[in-house]
């Protein structure tokens, strides 16, 4: 057919969020291209090309063969997605909300702002302002890089300022744009997350909020939805989902990771306007994907249908073990024992400690489907 619509979405960043919207674009017959940062990336099923997404002219280049530009990562310096915007280029999330993903000063500046419930936080140049926050917040926080940081790298606890010498020297300090976060350290019950997607037009769906563990500030396991969420609860996740997407204008999938409080609360803790971990489980526990949602909502088609496929749902990551061990091995074995759980591999080379994949049950019983999925987990790492 000659002129036949086709839609066109441009990722920048080929890991594994990237490789699992190949799926939904598949289905939609969504023309994926991929800017990867080297060859034998994760999502390299997709059209790669390589390329420095630090460098505008591969930017824009790459952009000229899609419609619009979205991200697996929040790397991309902000002045090139201005640029492009400039030149008309669809960006999406774009750059004014994903500055907010990209500083986590800057998003704590603007959700007191917009009055959103958060730990107790303030900016930190010197040693001097730091135990200052630390003597009025029980003699314990919470120390964070405003840039660069991921998978709890650049979070600290800190009891005292020599804790953080390091990050106060003054090489260090104009790397992380001259300031660092600080926080009380939050007495939380649990970690939770909602995650939603909105359009460009508007449009909003939110996903049931769920619960996430980490093991050494790297997701484990995630629950949907959260158990033991009182209705008023999972109205409140949604409802500080809606406002952040509308107040930074964010577009695409978002995800709010909170702490819920002994005494109920839920505060803040970071943003994420991508895919992210704590929507892996929406691939076959919802009936539309955080990958399908992120495609639709960046090419500003509507949203689909959020509820679960069945009442429980759990995820749990598949993390590098050594150099060797990739989950594809004893995948066989896995499959013919637990054949209700699904596993995803990554294709990612082995490294201890390394995102490689994950596995998801759904079903009516929560604790079947987590005993299956553990036990999958069990035979994926050891055969
Ligand atoms: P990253 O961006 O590396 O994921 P986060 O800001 O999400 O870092 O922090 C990583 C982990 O550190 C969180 O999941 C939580 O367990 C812990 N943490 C972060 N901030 C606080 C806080 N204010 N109080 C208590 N624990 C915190």
């Amino acid at each position: 057919m000659v002129n036949s619509k086709r839609l066109r979405v441009g990722v920048i960043g080929a890991g594994q969020l990237a490789r699992m919207m190949t799926v939904p674009a598949i289905n939609l017959a969504i023309d994926l291209n991929v800017l990867s940062e080297a060859e034998g990336s994760s999502a390299a099923l997709a059209t790669t090309v390589v390329g420095d997404y630090t460098k505008f002219d591969v930017v824009k280049e790459f952009a000229k063969s899609v419609d619009v530009i979205t991200f697996d990562h929040e790397h991309v310096p902000l002045e090139i997605l201005q640029k492009l915007e400039a030149k008309g280029v669809s960006v999406q999330p774009p750059s004014k909300a994903l500055a907010f993903a990209q500083n986590k000063l800057h998003m704590r500046r603007r959700l007191s702002e917009l009055n959103l419930p958060m730990p107790d936080w303030a900016a930190v140049k010197s040693a001097a302002e730091l135990e200052e926050f630390i003597a009025n917040h029980g003699g314990v926080a919470i120390l964070k890089t405003p840039i660069g940081g991921y998978d709890g790298k650049g979070v600290r606890v800190v009891r005292e300022a020599a804790e953080a010498a390091d990050w106060l020297k003054p090489e260090a300090l104009s790397r992380f744009g001259g300031e660092l976060l600080v926080e009380e350290k939050v007495e939380f019950v649990r970690e939770v997350a909602q995650l939603s997607a909105r359009n460009p037009s508007g449009d909003f769906k939110a996903w049931p909020l769920v619960q996430t563990t980490q093991s050494n500030g790297v997701c484990a396991e995630v629950l949907a939805p959260a158990p033991g969420a009182t209705p008023a609860m999972l109205e409140l996740a949604v409802a500080i989902a809606s406002h952040i997407s509308e107040g930074l204008g964010v577009t695409g999938v978002l995800a709010v990771e909170m702490f819920q409080t002994l005494d109920g609360r839920l505060l803040i803790n970071e943003l994420a306007m991508r895919p992210h971990n704590s929507g892996h489980l929406t691939i076959e526990g919802s009936v539309t994907s955080q990958f399908e949602q992120h495609l639709r909502a960046v090419l500003d088609l509507p949203l689909g249908d959020t509820s679960l496929t069945a009442e429980h749902a759990i995820m749990v990551n598949l993390l590098g073990v050594d150099d060797k061990n990739n989950f594809v091995e004893h995948y066989g074995k896995a499959m013919v024992q637990h054949p209700s759980v699904k596993i995803h591999t990554y294709g990612k080379s082995a490294r201890a400690g390394r995102k490689m994949g994950h596995v998801t049950a759904v079903g009516p019983s929560e604790m079947a489907i987590a005993s299956e999925v553990w036990q999958a987990v069990g035979v994926l790492l050891k055969g």
